[in-house]
C-alpha cells in the first residue's frame, strides 16, 4: 500500500515538475537539455525551486495540500473514545486524560507511541519521511484520485 502511493506521488511530482538543466540553467521540457544536450537533469517546480529528485517536490506538495497528522491529539481522541471524560477521586471529578497524563507521563508517552505504531502497522497512516510526518491513508488517496 504504501509502495503504491509512494509511486503514485513520484509520478505526481513529475507531472508538477519540469526537468531543468542547472548547467545552462534552462528549462529542458523533452528531458534533453536543448543547449548541452544532457539529460542529466533537475526538476523545476514553478514558484518553487530547482532541486535534484523528486522527494523534495512529494513534500512540498504533501505540505500544501495535507495536513500532517497531529499525533499527540489523535492518541487523546483514541484514549477519549475508551475511557469516561471524567473519574472520580474521592469527592474529586477529575479530567481522566489530565490525571493519566500528570500521573504517569512515561506510560502515557509509551502507549501514545503504540498507538501510532498500530496505527502504522494497520497501515491507517502513512510516512513518507521516516516517521516526522504521518498522513491518514484515506487522505493520501483522496489526493491520489
Ligand atoms: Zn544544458
Amino acid at each position: 500500500m504504501k509502495d503504491e502511493i509512494q509511486e503514485k506521488l513520484t509520478e505526481l511530482a513529475y507531472k508538477r515538475t519540469t526537468p531543468f538543466c542547472y548547467g545552462c540553467y534552462v528549462k529542458a521540457p523533452k528531458g534533453v537539455c536543448p543547449h548541452c544536450h544532457s539529460d542529466d537533469l533537475m526538476r523545476h517546480l514553478e514558484g518553487v525551486g530547482v532541486e535534484w529528485g523528486t522527494d523534495w517536490v512529494i513534500k512540498h506538495i504533501l505540505q500544501e495540500k495535507l495536513t500532517a497528522i497531529d499525533t499527540d491529539e489523535a492518541f487523546e481522541d483514541s484514549i477519549r473514545g475508551c475511557y469516561p471524560e471524567e473519574t472520580v477521586i474521592g469527592w474529586l471529578k477529575l479530567d481522566t486524560l489530565e490525571i493519566l497524563k500528570s500521573q504517569d507521563p512515561i506510560s502515557w508517552r509509551i502507549a501514545k507511541d503504540e498507538y501510532i505504531d498500530s496505527l502504522e502497522q494497520d497501515g491507517e497512516i502513512i510516512s513518507l519521511d521516516g516517521g516526522s510526518n504521518y498522513y491518514w491513508k484515506h487522505d493520501l488517496e483522496s489526493l491520489l484520485e
